[in-house]
């Protein structure tokens, strides 16, 4: 679905994993568990090749839906619709009933082939969202025809058919236009369908609007003609496919075109804004070029239109042939736009077209393989990213993101730390309903799915990985697969047991850590355990883990681990020894400390990727109590000076969530001293001016430096980045636009109500969505704290988009070091904040909340407030905060305990580096 900003995007450094279903032991762990209070092993059920009638789901299997003719009138100013449409029916065995979906539509009229069904035929189930139509007499197998006509409503929230109100570029004038979001499960608020994925069929759309209107769905006009109340627009069939990839989009809309292949590919925007999509239009011409060629089946569709909507969701959604984009990821001027948003749209675009093929071409059967789509979409996508643009370090940047809105990088690190907890699920989870299909759209499915994808082609080879994808989108186009049948093509392509390495990693939750121990006679014990994070006693698990090791300087090697322990054999006991080579594995490794010793002097013959690696698994076992603070810090004071920018941003990150962690306490400032000294020495080397032809990611580490200095409290900083506001604001030009947002935010984090109100009427005042963005980013790090409730106040109003109203709220509550006023807030107005929230943000709106607490006693209130207020659907999203809030009240405590006894031991290093060795000689 919509790439991972939409989803998850409430917060950087919160964890999500979701459901604690740990489905592989579901029957023998809890009977058994509870009668004998053993451990039983987890028994990993091997998962089967697609079949349509063993597909879960709600509907029955034995009537299928083949074409759809629908036929859409919008009532804009009463933000209702009324629909008709006719569906032929393949029927497998007799019925005496149709069942389908259905949500917020009245159906007025229903028929079959030609035989009106009486009202009382007619039942809608709200709470199962099915219509059912009982029938007269037994239908017999064969082809018939269903008519219906119905009704529904547009709403406000990205979700089914929805408005979005915007101010038009040039006029500032107050628009309105039309959208729809279809997944998980909306599409049945549009028109009654089956609405599992599993139903594909050709869909033909026919939209009345107004007559200066631009209406687009996934393929070309078929015909246009002026009728009564504006223009009729129909749309050609689609091909076979899953009802949540229709799209219809509708208003006073621009566009720019060009060929790729004999593709057409547009982008399309708001009045005056689509020559701002130049970018995009390049990108994806040279995007669907790799893929056509990667995939070894041309895009099937005539089309390609890439639309950018001025709201109501935040991400994008991968609609065949007709891709939406909140308009910051898909629009970027050349003048105003960060390299960051370059970057950002040239990913996300990636993404979203890698779904063309995994996704819509081939799509899984159900949502329990939501990964499938989103795992693989989201390693293909940094794939081509990366190939077509080296130079930003993709694959590397995948430390913690700091800022939600960045998607760079696979943010590997993310999943991580949300699947080292309690909390976490397999890849591949059960899924019964619709909310639970909505909650899947989390960091496991996305980025460990990614991160598995890519540790699985490195051990298998690119080029077999790539036969091996191309035989499968060969057998299954058109068609729906399940994971067994990934892992049987890869199997094949690669003759090695793919399902069998796969398993562990896709069935099971969690991941390994490996410890290494140096013994006798060049002999090193590997042992592998399963690594666990604020999770005592976390059932053990094993991996098939595809490892890499290299003795430093030597060829890397590889072996694929089976068991719980494995010797290396010859290796030199006075050589450094790292594994993971590259970092390209999902596990940690721990080294025992002749071994940790020899990587710390063996650390300027590392590559980068090497270095981030460590630096990650030290992090990660300082989080995990397994290591003190000071080796993380021992290792970064080691560190050779650099500018590498997955390096120093993975420390950077590090800082600002210890800074963050200890927000008021007595010993942040002696913390924030420490954390300057540690950054400085990297401002120094790329400055305030860019320079001329300087790499992308001498730009974005610049930016991230400032950002960081400011949250640390550095006086020169915060001095500059005032003067540069000013300067800013009287000439535009005068500040890159690379730098805006740190400068903005650095600004707002320190400023009286005078600069606030500034900052604010300028952001009310620009139509660029990303400028607009920026200046409301900046007003949520505003700390003072009657600053902090004005912020908040701005949810609440028309000035931004829905999606963005709401995400103020999260924003402040983890920028604004007061997320106790923003849950006083969103607690009074929760009513009017869920109406702005879409389907998949509605059950981790309130717990996403709770994230920024380190104590334990909002642990306990949010338990309480969602045993009253919430869903039972917010159940793992509640877990989830819970856990990480209680994670956050011990290893603060942990933290200072250990920060204290770093620092002094560090300050009496430094002085007495400082002081000379011998008495002066005067
Ligand atoms: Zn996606």
């Amino acid at each position: 679905m919509r790439f991972q900003a939409a989803k998850s995007n409430f917060f950087a450094n919160a964890n999500f994993g979701t459901r604690c279903l740990v489905r592989e032991m579901r029957v023998w762990f809890y009977y058994l568990g509870a009668l004998f209070s053993i451990m039983i092993p987890a028994i990993v059920a091997a998962e089967k090749p697609f079949s349509f009638k063993d597909t879960p789901g709600k509907l029955p299997k034995d009537v299928v839906p083949t074409d759809y003719s629908i036929r859409i009138v919008p009532k804009i100013d009463k933000f209702t619709f009324t629909g008709t449409e006719t569906v032929k029916l393949e029927v497998r065995s007799p019925v005496h009933q149709l069942v389908l979906n259905a949500l917020e539509l009245q159906v007025t009229e229903a028929s079959l082939d030609g035989k009106p069904l009486p009202t009382s035929a007619m039942k809608i189930d709200m709470e199962k969202e099915l219509l059912t139509l009982t029938l007269p007499s037994e239908l017999a197998p064969g082809d018939h025809t269903l008519a219906l006509s119905f009704s529904g409503k547009i709403n406000q929230q990205g979700q089914g058919l929805f408005y979005m109100r915007y101010q038009e570029q040039g006029s500032g004038a107050t628009k309105v236009m039309l959208g729809t979001q279809f997944e998980a499960t909306d599409a049945r608020r549009f028109f009654p369908c089956w609405d599992e994925p599993v139903f594909r069929a050709r869909f033909q759309l026919i939209a009345v609007v107004p007559k200066n209107w631009l209406a687009v769905s996934n393929m070309p006009i078929e015909s246009e003609k002026t009728i009564a109340e504006g223009k009729e627009v129909r749309f050609a069939a689609t091909p076979p496919m899953s009802s949540y990839l229709n799209v219809f989009v509708a208003g006073e809309l621009d566009l720019i075109e060009a060929r790729s292949g004999s593709t057409q590919v547009r982008v399309i925007a708001t009045k005056d804004k689509a020559e701002l999509g130049r970018y995009a239009l390049e990108a994806t011409a040279q995007i669907l070029q790799y893929y056509n060629d990667y995939f070894g089946a041309a895009y099937p569709l005539p089309k390609l239109d890439q639309i950018a909507l001025p709201g109501g969701f935040g991400g994008a959604m991968e609609n065949w042939g007709g891709i939406t984009y909140y308009e910051s990821a898909l629009l970027f001027d050349p003048k105003n736009s960060s390299i960051e948003t370059k970057q950002n749209i040239y990913e996300v675009i990636a993404h979203e077209v890698a779904h063309m093929w995994f996704g819509d071409l081939v799509t899984m059967a159900w949502w329990d393989n939501l990964w499938l789509n989103e795992g693989f979409a989201s390693w293909m996508g940094t794939k081509c990213t990366a190939h077509f643009n080296p130079q930003w370090e993709v694959w590397l940047r995948r430390n913690l993101p700091r800022d939600p809105t960045r998607r760079i990088g696979i943010a590997k690190e993310q999943a991580m730390e949300g699947d080292a907890r309690s909390t976490t699920h397999p890849i591949q989870q059960h899924i019964a309903t619709e909310a639970e299909a909505n909650s899947a759209f989390d960091d496991i499915t996305y980025k460990k799915g990614q991160s598995f994808l890519r540790m699985l082609e490195s051990f298998l080879g690119e080029d077999v990985f790539r036969d091996g994808i191309r035989s499968y989108i060969a057998a299954h186009k058109y068609s729906n697969t399940t994971t067994a049948d990934l892992w049987n093509a890869l199997s094949e392509a690669s003759k090695k047991p793919v399902a069998e390495i796969a398993a562990g990693w896709t069935e099971q939750p969690g991941f390994p850590v490996v410890t290494v121990k140096r013994e006798q006679n060049g002999k090193v014990r590997l042992t592998q355990e399963r690594f666990a994070v604020n999770f005592k006693n976390a059932p053990p698990l094993e991996w098939k883990i595809p490892l890499t090791y290299s003795v430093i300087g030597q060829a890397p090697a590889t072996l694929l681990m089976t068991g719980k322990t494995e010797v290396l054999e010859n290796i030199p006991a006075d050589r450094a020894l790292k594994l993971n080579v590259k970092g390209a594995g999902n596990y940690r490794v721990e080294y025992d400390e002749s071994s940790w010793n020899l990587l710390l002097q063996a650390l300027p013959k590392l590559g980068v990727e090497d270095r981030v690696n460590l630096l990650s698994d030290a992090w990660a076992l300082v989080q995990a109590d397994r290591a003190p603070v000071s080796l993380y810090f021992g290792l970064v004071e080691k560190l050779p000076a650099s500018t590498d920018i997955a390096e120093r941003e993975q420390i950077i990150n590090v800082l600002v969530f210890i800074n963050g962690l200890l927000a008021g306490s007595p010993e942040q400032e002696q913390f924030q001293h420490y954390a300057r000294s540690l950054l400085r020495p990297t401002f120094e080397m790329v400055g305030w001016e860019p320079r001329k032809e300087e790499l992308a990611t001498v730009a974005n580490l610049r930016a991230s430096s400032i950002s960081a200095l400011g949250d640390l409290n550095d006086p020169e900083i915060i001095a500059g980045c005032r003067e540069r506001l000013k300067k800013y604001l009287a000439n535009p030009a005068s500040l890159t636009p690379d730098l805006r947002p740190a400068v903005f935010t650095v600004v707002s984090r320190y400023a009286d109500e005078k600069t606030w109100t500034k900052l604010h009427q300028f952001g009310l005042k620009t139509t660029s969505i990303e400028e607009k963005q920026n200046y409301y980013n900046a007003l949520a790090c505003a700390s003072d704290p009657k600053l902090v409730k004005k912020t908040l106040a701005i949810a609440l109003t028309d000035e931004l988009p829905t999606s963005r109203a709401t995400h103020l709220v999260p924003r402040v509550a983890r920028d604004s070091g007061h997320p106790d006023i923003a849950w006083d807030f969103a607690r009074t107005n929760m009513k009017a904040l869920l109406a702005k929230v879409d389907a998949a943000g509605a059950n981790r709106y309130a717990p996403s909340l709770f994230t920024f607490f380190s104590d334990d006693s909002r642990a306990n209130e949010l338990k309480t407030y969602a045993k009253n207020n919430l869903p039972p659907a917010s159940g793992s999203e509640v877990a989830k905060v819970v856990d990480e809030v209680q994670f956050r009240s011990e290893f603060k405590k942990r933290l200072v305990t250990h920060l204290n006894t770093w620092l002094d031991h560090h300050s009496a290093a430094a002085s007495a580096r400082e002081r000379p060795p011998w008495p002066a000689d005067h």
